[in-house]
């Protein structure tokens, strides 16, 4: 057996927790948990040209150009290194990026073992996102599951509360949609290939977790150093 990392791509609609599992999963398995938004929102803050670039995109809700993403996802991972397991958050996201990625991981000898399919109605993602507000600080509410004491306060700091431009509900239309136009296509490619695993995400975090976890059970006890030492 190949000694190099294991890749699992985890797919979803926005809000669905991709994030929050996909950094849980990176942090229990010891993987790399590549998200593309966060690499685009760190080149935003920073000021680089790619956030620059990214920006009108990313307001809008739509999609950063392919050619792009691939760019920015090649140059990390060779960062990575090949022996480094890898999951993979908000890529790829088009037939286009999954193609590239199928690629550039062959050039390296490695493949994606399984991606994860997290699913929750678009009602719940419309609310889980738009309903989202941060303050200053980081700290995260949502006006529907978890609001702050004042309205638009936050109850740590007092600092007054930020909703996202690509939070806004108009916004967040946009999102879903372009998931279900141009992302959603990704489930029939991964499971054309055998790699797709589904998971509820409608419950709560630990439940979630759980699930993803048995369902890449495969990947996960394929991986040198971490197979079937306890959970
Ligand atoms: P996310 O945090 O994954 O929802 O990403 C936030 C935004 O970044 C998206 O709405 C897109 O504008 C952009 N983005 C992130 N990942 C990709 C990707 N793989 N391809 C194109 N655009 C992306």
């Amino acid at each position: 057996m190949s000694t190099n990392g294991r890749i699992v791509v985890l797919l979803g609609a926005p809000g669905v927790g991709k994030g929050t599992q996909g950094v849980r999963l990176g942090r229990e398995l010891g993987w790399a948990h590549v998200s593309t938004g966060d690499l685009l929102r760190a080149a935003l803050r920073n000021g680089t040209p790619l956030g620059h670039e990214a920006r009108k995109y990313m307001d809008a809700g739509e999609l950063v150009p392919d050619g792009v993403m691939i760019d920015l996802v090649g140059e990390h991972l060779a960062g990575l290194g090949p022996r480094r397991g890898v999951v993979f958050d908000g890529f790829p996201r088009t037939v286009q990026q999954a193609e590239a990625l199928d690629r550039a991981l062959a050039g390296e000898g490695r493949a994606v073992a399984a991606a994860a399919l997290l699913d929750a109605p678009d009602a719940v993602l419309f609310k889980r996102i738009s309903g989202r507000r941060s303050s200053p600080g980081g700290r995260v509410y949502n006006v529907y599951f978890d609001p702050p004491r004042r309205d638009g306060v936050c109850d740590e700091t007092g600092d007054a509360l930020i909703h996202r431009a690509d939070d806004q509900p108009e916004t967040v239309r946009t999102r879903l949609a372009v998931y279900q136009e141009v992302t959603a296509p990704l489930i029939g490619y991964y499971e054309a290939k055998g790699l797709l695993v589904r998971v509820n995400a409608e419950g709560d975090i630990d439940e979630v977790y759980a699930a993803l976890l048995a369902a890449v059970g495969d990947a996960k006890t394929a991986v040198d150093g971490i197979a079937t030492t306890g959970s």
